[in-house]
């Protein structure tokens, strides 16, 4: 359901979607966002108020950092009573990174903030921007009979798909079909009509006021095992200096070597206050480190689960737990718990 007076702004940060082709490079570049709207005039057929804002300077997004994030946030944050909704036209490249950041950043969400994008820009003939964007909007508009916003949470929406945000992994660099939620239903399929799953869908304590955060702190790594990685490589890793937290790609279910060697560079790391967090290299699944002794011995030296978490939302969890100078230990106990849907955490 919208009216007349239903508002929506688009806020365009950079990405494929408003990219165009040098004629003498032929490399793609970002181009001035009035440009979209002349190649989509359909929005201006809607039936409610589509407003626009972009970034100065626009950047593809293998090129964005918290302070990007920051910026997303703080946009929302000063036209969130002006607006029923919000689009974030972003750079599929990392746009599961930032969709998990602002998940976190925009505390007490009651609107929806969806990102969308494209794999082709959007003046291209066979281009899957328009549909993207378009839907995208209708679903940052839409809302249920009793006037409530149908999905007031940071989602992707991509190939028919409105996925919650730090659920997301982009998995293709060919295929219109390019994120997928490994291990969270899908919040609304579309096909003719938009069909919600309201029972996936978190609907925020009403009397709560949006609280946005920007501070994260970027003393993180990814480290991810493979057979045969040495010791050279796990003890700079884990010692880099102001290093604060470890997303740990381990194997299967939770699984990483046993070597004296390693368990000892992670003790260590342990020891001076690094929060470790385990997740899984597969695409689906969760860890779960009581199933294996490869798993048991990673927890018995302090490295904690991650569950079902994605490296994307575990490392941005991690830089939103740091930036708010949490402890570790305090660190640890947040990372146990859900805070806007990004994990399945087991009962105990
Ligand atoms: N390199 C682009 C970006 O992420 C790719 C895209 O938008 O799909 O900004």
């Amino acid at each position: 359901m919208t009216t007349p007076s239903t508002s929506v702004l688009i806020i365009y940060t950079g990405g494929t979607i408003g990219m165009t082709q040098n004629t003498e490079t032929g490399a793609l570049e970002p181009f001035d966002f009035n440009h979209l709207l002349d190649n989509v005039p359909e929005l201006r057929r809607l039936g409610y108020s589509v407003s626009t804002t972009q970034f100065d300077p626009i950047i593809d997004s293998s090129e964005t950092e918290p302070s990007q994030w920051a910026k997303i946030v703080q946009v929302i944050a000063d036209n969130y009573n002006k607006y029923d909704g919000f689009v974030v036209l972003h750079g599929t490249d990392t746009m599961a990174y930032t969709a998990s950041a602002v998940s976190f950043m925009l505390e007490n969400l009651g609107k929806p903030v969806i990102f969308t994008g494209s794999q082709l820009p959007i003046g291209m003939l066979r281009t899957d921007g328009k549909e993207n964007l378009i839907t995208a909007i209708e679903i940052a508009a839409d809302r249920d009979e009793s006037g409530r916003p149908r999905v007031p949470e940071v989602c992707i929406f991509f190939d028919n798909k409105l996925m919650r945000g730090n659920r997301t992994c982009k998995v293709s660099a060919q295929f219109f079909n390019a994120f997928v939620s490994p291990n969270y239903p899908l919040l609304a399929h579309v096909g003719i009509n938009i069909n919600y799953d309201d029972v996936e869908i978190h609907y925020p304590d009403e009397d709560m006021p949006l609280k946005p955060h920007f501070n994260m702190d970027n003393n993180v790594v990814v480290l991810k095992l493979f057979p045969g990685i040495n010791r050279q490589v796990v003890h700079q890793a884990l010692n880099i200096e102001g290093l604060k937290g470890v997303v740990l790609e381990s194997f299967g279910s939770g699984n990483a070597p046993r070597y004296e060697w390693f368990l000892d560079e992670l003790r260590d790391a342990v020891a001076r206050g690094i929060v470790i967090v385990n997740v899984t290299q597969c695409s689906t699944g969760s860890v779960q480190m009581e199933l294996y002794r490869t798993g048991n011995t990673l927890r018995d030296i302090g490295v904690i689960s991650g569950y079902d978490s994605t490296t994307e939302a575990a490392l941005a969890k991690l830089m939103f737990l740091f930036g708010h100078h949490l402890t570790p230990q305090e660190v640890i106990q947040a990372m146990k718990q859900s805070y806007v849907g990004e994990v399945t955490v087991p009962r105990q």
